[in-house]
């Protein structure tokens, strides 16, 4: 027996109506917002993530998929989304079009980690990307964007948000950073070390306790920002407010990669068992540069789907079963099998959800089949059935049968 790769996961028969609603959910969520997916290839030159994930990051350092493909080019499986969008939108003028580009994925993602409870070395997002608008209205309307897609999955959550400001403001800020971690560099972990060189910022990530304790008290970004990144976190608040959404302000929130910039935001479920972040994002504008385009103002945010589904599960969000056979036609032998075939084959062309045997079991065993499968209607097809041109359709719940001719069974179904 071959068994399945450490870290992946089958979606059996049975599971996956809950991984198809969350993804209809997220598609409803997009359509309304009026953004139109993207599909890019699952991997990329490794190069692309290099540049934009950040050689730095601990996805680009150790996790990620990376071969050598039979022409010698060394090629990756897409560790996250964005960076294919941003190569995309490059490489097709999208920048060219009407502005601004909104645009979703939904993606298999992979990350070679040390598998455990929620974490996948194949997992899958749900991504939002709009590039092309600087307003601080864009960056209101993404979060509303994720804000919509969490409350309509029946999530509790609650908005952190923060501005990490730009180049400008971000150079003061990271001097101040270092003015306060260098009398602690021994405390730190050697991870942190080496942040302290190259970006002091993701200094404010690090979960290790040591550096946490150190973090405490570390300058807050925003006494550092700017007037004009200032005045653009004043806007996403006023436009939060005025959407009635509920925010607060966590200035831990640091999106540690250089092409981050102004707003950052997580979303955290509330939910009594189901503590963390379920979907993190905010605003990028030196990304599609770095890529090697024109300088673009973009936003965009990440979910991932298994960890929407844990959250959603811990949280005992019920999840709408996938829609029951309305009708099972069970044939008795021979040519009240072949009838039994024929109408179902009428019963579908007409939209009507009809189910029949191909084990070959008896009629009693076909009826244990359609309660399992929890058809609302048995249609009997017997000997006498099949000489009086009708079938005998059972009511699975009320149990009451009514004689209904062949002729006549699709309006019978469709009423
Ligand atoms: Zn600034
Ligand atoms: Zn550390």
């Amino acid at each position: 027996m071959i068994n399945i790769p450490k870290g992946t996961k089958d979606v059996l028969p049975q599971d996956s109506y809950k991984w198809q609603y969350v993804e209809s959910v997220a598609r409803e969520v997009a359509t309304l917002f009026n953004l139109k997916e993207i599909r890019t290839p699952t991997f990329e030159h490794t190069e692309l993530f290099n540049r934009g994930v950040g050689e730095t990051t601990d996805v680009v350092t150790k996790e990620m998929y990376t071969f050598k493909d039979k022409g010698d080019r060394s090629i990756t499986l897409k560790p996250e989304g964005t960076a294919g969008v941003g190569r995309s939108y490059i490489e097709n003028g999208l920048g060219n079009g009407a502005l601004p580009a909104k645009m979703y994925y939904l993606i298999p993602a992979f990350r070679y980690e040390r598998p455990q409870a929620g974490r996948l070395r194949e997992f899958h997002q749900f991504g939002v990307e709009v590039y092309g608008a600087s307003s601080a209205q864009t960056d209101a309307e993404t979060i509303l964007i994720a804000d919509t897609l969490l409350k309509k999955l029946g999530l509790q959550i609650k908005l952190y948000i923060n501005s990490i400001g730009c180049p400008t403001c971000r150079a003061a800020y990271n001097q101040a950073l270092k003015d306060y971690f260098h009398p602690h560099l021994g405390a730190l972990c050697g991870d942190c070390r080496t942040r302290f060189e190259k970006n002091p910022l993701r200094l404010l990530d690090c979960k290790e306790e040591g550096c946490k304790a150190v973090n405490k008290d570390a300058p807050k970004i925003l006494d550092y920002l700017c007037e004009d990144c200032a005045a653009h976190f004043e806007e996403v608040k006023s436009c939060l407010a005025l959407a009635g959404v509920d925010y607060e302000i966590d200035p831990r929130i640091v999106r540690g990669l250089d092409y981050y910039t102004r707003t950052v935001f997580e979303f955290v479920s509330t939910s009594i068992g189901a503590q963390g972040t379920v979907c993190g994002g905010g605003r990028y504008d030196g990304l599609i540069e770095q890529l090697g385009g024109k300088p673009t103002p973009a936003v965009g945010f990440a979910a991932g789907i298994e960890r929407l589904l844990m959250v959603m599960e811990q949280s005992g969000v019920v999840i709408p079963e996938p829609i029951k056979p309305t009708v099972y036609l069970a044939g008795m032998d021979g040519d009240c099998r072949k009838k039994a075939f024929e109408l179902a084959t009428i019963l579908r062309n007409h939209g009507v959800i009809a189910e029949v045997d191909l084990m070959e079991r008896s009629l009693k065993a076909q009826f244990k089949y359609a309660d399992k499968l929890g058809a609302k209607y048995v249609a009997v097809i017997g000997g006498n059935e099949l000489e009086e041109g009708r079938a005998n359709v059972k009511s699975m719940e009320t149990g009451e049968s009514v004689p209904v001719a062949f002729g006549e069974i699709v309006e019978y179904f469709l009423n």
